[in-house]
């Protein structure tokens, strides 16, 4: 469901239940099962046939919630949280930057919670192939099932139990060439010595590294320069969310006429009065967003340049006699 899209709910869809901005709440659609939040009730049943978008009013009416179809985006606020995890104002960046679209063979580690990598899986699709990498026995477990639920492993992506930093990256599957590599742990430094072994030697090859501190990024970026990677670039997303609206401005003397009907009203004097919304004039305004759900880190990009063989040429000139 995060590389194919379809119209109506079927048995055994992922649906994203949208409560609130804050509250998304991902539903395996299970017959007989039952959905309970505190605005109401939602037996599964009801969701079944629906069209993906719809607004679905609780069994006592009192509530709704809207049935949203998977994507990553929306998955990134709904996901349950392993580790920290990439947001998608910085996936969309990353993914741009290294190049990746369908097709492209990237590397991963760690998985964490598998936000990228649902991302990446998206971009990359049936033709292209994430190999990703995670150490903790349980965040592995627990990414490989999900992963299998969602119909990504092992179409597109394959999951490694491994300490990428100490063993490298195994690539098992033949044609493994890679050409862009996101590393996402606390030592990325002793993880990019390893990755010249499974890089594409023909083509470009990019990666990124995404560090919170800047000393991280120090160490990584001497170890970039030892490996002789270039165009190295230092990046950090700062995002912010803008609300705009219209607002109505009105005069003094109409809003105090309207606050005066809406006080007879509430006294029950003008039951039959009309409160008219105002005819004043309408303004566009906007507000910057106060909370915004991203984890900011340095991202770290740079470029490993086709290993190029170079001919020896002898270029002494002969004199003559
Ligand atoms: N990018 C992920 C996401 O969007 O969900 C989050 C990655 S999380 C911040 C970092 C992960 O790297 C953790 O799950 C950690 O267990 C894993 N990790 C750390 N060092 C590792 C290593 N040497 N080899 C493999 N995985 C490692």
């Amino acid at each position: 469901m995060f590389t194919r899209s379809k119209t109506h709910v079927e048995e055994g869809d992922l649906v994203l239940a949208w409560l609130s901005r804050d509250s998304i709440i991902p539903l395996k659609i299970t017959r007989d099962a039952r959905f309970d939040n505190k605005f109401g009730s939602y037996p599964h049943n009801l969701l079944l046939g629906k069209p993906y978008g719809s607004q679905i009013q609780s069994l006592n009416g009192r509530g709704f919630i809207h049935i949203l179809h998977p994507s990553p985006e929306l998955w990134s606020l709904s996901l349950p949280h392993r580790t920290q995890i990439v947001y998608s104002p910085d996936a969309s960046y990353i993914t741009g930057e290294l190049g990746i679209g369908p097709g492209s063979r990237v590397i991963e580690a760690g998985c964490g919670s598998a936000s990228l990598t649902h991302s990446l899986s998206r971009t990359v699709g049936e033709t292209g192939r994430i190999w990703s990498y995670e150490y903790h026995l349980l965040r592995f477990l627990a990414a490989k099932k999900e992963l299998e639920d969602h119909g990504l492993l092992p179409n597109i992506v394959t999951l490694t139990h491994r300490d990428v930093c100490k063993h490298g990256f195994e690539i098992k599957e033949i044609n493994s060439d890679v050409n862009a590599v996101f590393l996402d742990l606390p030592a990325p430094w002793d993880a990019i010595p390893h990755v010249k072994s499974v890089a594409n030697t023909q083509e470009m090859v990019r990666i990124c590294t995404f560090s919170p501190c800047l000393e991280q990024v120090q160490r990584t970026i001497q170890i970039l320069q030892l490996e002789q990677w270039s165009n190295i670039q230092l990046v950090e997303i700062a995002y912010r969310n803008w609300e705009s609206r219209k607002v109505e401005l009105r005069d003094l003397n109409s809003s105090i006429e309207r606050l005066r009907k809406i006080k007879r009203k509430r006294r029950n004097e003008g039951k039959e009065e009309k409160i008219e919304r105002g005819t004043g004039v309408l303004k566009e305004v906007s507000r910057m967003e106060q909370n915004v759900k991203n984890h900011t880190s340095y991202l770290c990009f740079a470029a490993l340049l086709p290993q190029v063989e170079m001919e020896v040429v002898d270029i002494t000139v002969q004199e003559d006699g």
